[in-house]
């Protein structure tokens, strides 16, 4: 369909939306005189209006039962993260003893190395990508100090080629194809934080076993943003944050995947703490770690169930929307933003271009753009968040803009393009 950079062409969007009604299932930010525009779901997503009473409920639990509350409260406290499994499982295309909810993201991706990154005599090194987001640079350096090894050799780094600012697929799988029998671990983000690059995970999944390596992704930036297959593609272990595109309160709970083949290796090292035990006589406390079965066998520590709360809120809305419905209305709706981007960055030519660097396959990526505004600079985005635009700035200069599919709208990507045009003038 060809589309329109008008208000009635996207209203009209709008109206034959079927997932239109979400938007009003969320508080909107509101302490500009303009009309917000929220692009930032993937760096803090927005608060379902059903969170509050998510996490009341448990604090009159808490209120009501004290310690008792573990059993005695509507969803016991004891159990409480199986109440987020099955739908965190079907956002991430797993199996539901491949997840559990507990603990943060870099905890979590830092608990999963431990067990799937084992450098043993040449097998020591890692592959990850370039320019990865902090945290995931240091807990990898971090890992491989802990193992007494070298970051210069055993930490490679795959960029993109000289002049490019996404990775060359090809160059990930031949690098594996490469380092062979010395490749320990595959470990990189599903998408690119920066570019939004999302990567073939079944791809790199199959190349990295094919020279007997083992394969993780960091899914912060995909988890509840692109329709996964974790489990028909093989990964080994996976890790993402609930506070992105899960909406689940600021930094809120962390999902993990450990895949079926790996759910029943109480040989598997790991950092263990008593909630990852058998749950049957976790209580006898008996010396020695006997993990449970599945994901579970990772969690350290009883749930911290107000931030489980927020984000059962948002997977139950999740839940409803379903996957499918979502990944469409990305689609459709990450393709109007970037028409309008481009048409704005046309009618402003003798001003500056607008060059969106995320891939413009709509396979190589989610919803985010990320966006290089020529002859433009930090400027451009100061002038930005003053029209009422909430975007992320990232250095030297790049613009990153996520219109969500449950709470953005058509018309936000129109009136972004205004507020952009009003920013250029
Ligand atoms: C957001 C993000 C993190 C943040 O980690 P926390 O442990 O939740 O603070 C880590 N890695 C990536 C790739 C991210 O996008």
């Amino acid at each position: 369909m060809p589309y329109q950079n008008t208000l009635d062409f996207s209203k009209g969007m709008d109206e034959k939306d079927p997932l239109k009604s979400f938007r009003d299932k969320f508080h909107s930010p509101s302490f500009h005189d303009n009309e917000v525009v929220y692009f930032t779901g993937n760096s803090l997503g927005l608060q379902p209006k059903t969170t509050g009473a998510y996490i009341q409920k448990e604090l009159d639990a808490w209120a009501k039962y004290g310690v008792e509350g573990h059993f005695l409260a509507e969803k016991p406290w004891f159990s409480y993260h199986e109440f987020l499994t099955e739908k965190a499982a079907k956002i991430v295309g797993a199996k539901p003893e491949e997840v559990v909810v507990t603990h943060s993201l870099t905890t979590n991706l830092h608990l999963l190395m431990v067990s799937f990154y084992r450098p043993e005599g040449k097998r020591t090194k890692i592959i990850c990508e370039a320019k990865a987001f902090p945290s995931d640079a240091y807990a990898l350096e971090s890992q491989v100090k802990f193992h007494g090894l070298n970051t210069e050799t055993d930490l490679i780094e795959i960029a993109p080629r000289e002049g490019e600012y996404l990775i060359n697929e090809e160059d990930i799988l031949n690098k594996i194809a490469e380092v062979g029998d010395e490749l320990a671990m595959v470990m990189i983000g599903g998408v690119n934080y920066y570019t939004g690059q999302l990567f073939d995970m079944n791809k790199i999944t199959e190349a990295g076993h094919a020279v007997g390596a083992t394969v993780g992704f960091d899914l912060a930036h995909a988890a509840g943003n692109i329709n996964l297959k974790l489990n028909d593609w093989g990964v080994d272990f996976a890790a993402w944050c609930g506070y992105k595109y899960l909406n689940s309160s600021p930094g809120g709970v962390s999902g993990m995947f450990v895949h079926e083949r790996h759910a029943n290796s109480p040989q598997l090292p790991r950092f263990a703490g008593w909630w990852g035990y058998d749950k049957e006589t976790r209580f006898q406390m008996e010396p020695g770690f006997k993990p449970m079965y599945g994901a579970e066998g990772w969690q350290l520590s009883n749930a911290p169930v107000l931030g489980m709360a927020a984000h059962l809120a948002s997977l139950d809305l999740f839940d409803e929307a379903g996957m499918d419905r979502i990944g469409a209305k990305r689609d459709s709706m990450t393709a109007y933003l970037e028409f309008v981007i481009e048409d704005i960055s046309e009618k402003n030519k003798d001003r500056c271009t607008l060059e969106i660097i995320t891939p413009k396959q709509v396979a190589k990526r989610g919803a985010q753009l990320s966006i290089v505004a020529h002859g433009q600079g930090k400027a451009l985005f100061d002038e930005l968040t003053l029209q009422g635009v909430i975007a992320d700035w990232r250095e030297p200069n790049v613009i990153r803009i996520a219109p969500a599919p449950l709470y953005n709208s058509y018309e936000d990507c129109y009136r972004f393009g205004q507020y952009l045009q009003n920013a250029i003038q």
